[in-house]
């Protein structure tokens, strides 16, 4: 694997953002307010991935800034991670009208823009929030009530990475029991998190680099 330092795969990052911004040719784009491309840590060992942007990111332009976003920072926080610490980003980066569900033509044309960021930002553990991040990132149909709380290692975008299947926060709120399920899953996150990350903290390489905070 080839060493790129993080500010040039941040500003490659940007470029991408930017890329998405003129030409993302998605059939969504005419009917959003804003693309939602994600935020955080553009060098994060973390990167959490959801399903498509809801009412509240689409006015902001930002991820899981609504009831959804705010359950999962909590969940975060008792776990001692906060929004810095990780990238957050969605399979598809236009609302989809009425919250409905992405189709196939959208996620095809949205999915490699996230393996491009996956690429990029070179994350060690991704949580996929919900069936189509998890279907999409696992290449395999079992859905998150069977797959949740399992890491699976995987090939994403020409890496190796630790996929960590999670219930999505929206599907939390509806559910107490779901809630409870994401909490014990994510209680398990930062084990999970120290065990993949030992080598890159030993040598002292981890550092943070915002984007769109
Ligand atoms: N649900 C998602 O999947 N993503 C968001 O950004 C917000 C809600």
């Amino acid at each position: 694997m080839v060493f790129r330092p993080p500010d040039e795969r941040r500003e490659e990052l940007i470029a991408v953002y930017r890329e998405m911004c003129d030409s993302h040719a998605c059939p969504l784009r005419g009917v959003r307010t804003k693309l939602v491309f994600g935020a955080g840590n553009a060098d994060a060992d973390l990167m959490f991935v959801g399903e498509a942007p809801g009412a509240s990111e689409d006015q902001q332009g930002l991820p899981f800034v609504g009831r959804a976003g705010k359950l999962l920072d909590q969940l975060l926080e008792e776990v001692g991670l906060e929004r810095g610490d990780v990238f957050i980003t969605n399979v598809l980066k236009c609302r989809p009208p009425g919250n409905r569900d992405p189709l196939p033509d959208e996620i095809d044309i949205c999915g490699p823009y996230l393996y491009r960021q996956i690429e990029l930002i070179e994350p060690k553990v991704i949580c996929t929030l919900g069936n189509f991040a998890t279907k999409l990132l696992t290449g395999r149909p079992e859905g998150i009530t069977k797959v949740h709380g399992r890491p699976q290692e995987r090939e994403v975008a020409g890496r190796v990475v630790l996929l960590y299947p999670l219930f999505h926060p929206a599907a939390a709120l509806r559910t107490d029991s779901v809630r409870e399920l994401l909490r014990e899953d994510i209680a398990k996150l930062p084990a999970l998190l120290a065990e993949h990350t030992e080598e890159e903290a030993e040598s002292g390489e981890a550092e943070q680099m915002d984007l769109f905070k």
